[in-house]
């Protein structure tokens, strides 16, 4: 029997969801997808503390609005579910069950306090701060008092003295020393499964076959590979993806800027862009592109490409893919997705011609790196928005720029007709009569015509603006030359 590829992403909602994560989800995605597989989502949210319904609610839209859409999921059921930890908890406790009965787990009840000492007595005996492994061999009449005594129990499970080793699919063969780790956690006080032994269960009975993730899990693995073996389930294939680290080469962090996928959203990146970006990272594609769609990055991954080395995270980058991908979306979806930053920037799209913001689109989109931008960009098409800068000013104050305006707008008070004419019969007119050409010629006139210095082809914005908001403005910015 032909077996179909199941691959998970297993989120915990503590907290927004960062691209590390983002590319984690991505990557078993594009596995699932390239390999006509299944791509499961599912939420870890025993740690009950940290969880909060919020950041649920966050990651699921954020996945969604980045295009990963998966095949069972929390929302959407499947025939593995349920896909929350936290109503499977029936389930870990007939697998701790398992192991008590074949004596590869026992109570311990050992406080915190107690704990944190026997640590910091090791550290500073220079050992290996592990669990001695003091209720392992405890009687029952000792664990009976110590039950007396209103201790609650966790369940540690008993390390074999062994040596762990695993082929990575993109690291290689690991190994790692069963004697250098002691008897971990699987069942906490509180009665919830700890991660390493809530995530073999789970992969186990949702048939995941291929665990891919970051390589911060590698020890981890080695712990989860003695409980495949404990209970005899087959071992899923392992791939642990290098992390993204920021420019100082350390894992990628909030102090290094934005770090989460509703901030690269909220600050007008595209979903595409980011998606190509994060793709990217550290799994060259054949062929060493660079732009890819997301049908083109399926085609094009593999595991055994991803590198083993760190993928440092480079925002310039990112913002030339944005900038590129912006500029290839036509003007109605990009007003589209224009809308929330529209408002954000003080503007009522609703309130305003369709045809002639699509204009102004087409036209200014070439300069925008994200959306959030646009309210900087726009805002010179608005009569009421008018106001030249301090540059703008200077500029206009300078020698020959009374004399350059001064023409423009003599020759625009007469003319008649066709925008497109009157701008280029007006630049001659202006250029003949002060004698400037070049920056001299251009710089003033698009002060004087948009107050800013810098800006799309200023033949194009006069188009837009037309005649008579040109000669108010031109009128405006006489005087600002008066007052300089
Ligand atoms: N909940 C874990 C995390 O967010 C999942 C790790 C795994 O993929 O096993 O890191």
């Amino acid at each position: 029997m032909e077996h179909k590829a199941r691959v998970r992403f297993a989120p915990s909602p503590t907290g927004d969801l960062h691209v590390g994560n983002a590319r984690t989800a991505l990557f078993n995605w594009m596995f699932a997808r390239r390999e006509g597989g299944c791509f499961i989502l599912r939420i870890e949210d025993t740690d009950e503390s940290r969880s909060d319904s919020a950041y649920q609610t966050g990651l699921l839209e954020d996945l969604k609005w980045l295009g990963l859409d998966w095949d069972e999921g929390p929302d959407i059921g499947g025939a593995y579910g349920p896909y929350r930890q936290s109503e499977r908890l029936d389930l870990y406790a007939a697998h701790l069950k398992k192991l008590m009965d074949a004596d590869l787990a026992y109570p311990c009840y050992c406080t915190e306090e107690e704990l944190e000492e026997e640590r910091r007595t090791l550290i500073l005996a220079r050992r290996m701060p592990r669990y001695s492994g003091k209720c392992r061999n405890l009687s029952e009449k000792e664990r009976e008092a110590l039950a007396a005594s209103g201790r609650k129990p966790s369940y540690r499970f008993k390390v074999p003295r062994t040596t762990i080793e695993f082929h990575d699919l993109i690291r290689g063969p690991m190994r790692f020393e069963g004697e250098a780790m002691g008897d971990f956690i699987i069942v906490r006080s509180n009665g919830m499964p700890a991660y390493n032994f809530a995530v073999v269960i789970d992969d186990h009975l949702m048939a995941i076959s291929h665990v891919i993730r970051g390589e911060d899990h590698l020890s981890n693995t080695a712990l989860q590979i003695l409980l495949y073996r404990a209970f005899g389930f087959d071992e899923p294939v392992f791939a642990h993806h290098c992390l993204i680290l920021g420019k100082d080469h350390a894992k990628l962090g909030k102090r290094h800027g934005s770090v989460s996928v509703g901030e690269f959203r909220k600050q007008g990146f595209l979903p595409e862009a980011l998606l190509n970006y994060l793709g990217l990272l550290g799994s060259s594609f054949a062929g060493g592109r660079e732009i890819l769609s997301r049908d083109e990055m399926i085609g094009a991954f593999s595991l055994f490409r991803a590198s083993k080395s760190g993928a440092l995270f480079d925002e310039d980058k990112l913002r030339w893919l944005n900038a590129l991908y912006i500029r290839n979306l036509t003007a109605g979806d990009l007003l589209e997705r224009l809308q929330p930053f529209l408002r954000e920037a003080g503007y009522q799209p609703e309130t305003l011609d369709p045809l002639w913001l699509k204009e102004i689109i087409g036209i200014v989109k070439e300069e925008l790196t994200t959306l959030a931008e646009i309210g900087d960009h726009i805002d010179l098409f608005f009569d009421e928005r008018y106001s030249p800068s301090q540059e703008a000013r200077r500029l206009l104050a300078a020698p020959g720029a009374r004399e350059v305006v001064g023409a423009f707008g003599a020759y625009l008070n007469r003319a008649q007709g066709d925008a497109a004419e009157i701008y280029a019969a007006a630049i001659r007119h202006a250029k003949e009569k002060s004698g400037a050409r070049g920056k001299d010629l251009f710089m003033p006139v698009r002060a004087a015509l948009t107050g800013k210095i810098k800006g799309p082809e200023l033949d194009k914005v006069f188009v837009i603006l037309g005649k008579e908001s040109a000669v108010k403005r031109l009128k405006r910015a006489e005087q600002e030359i008066i007052k300089a």
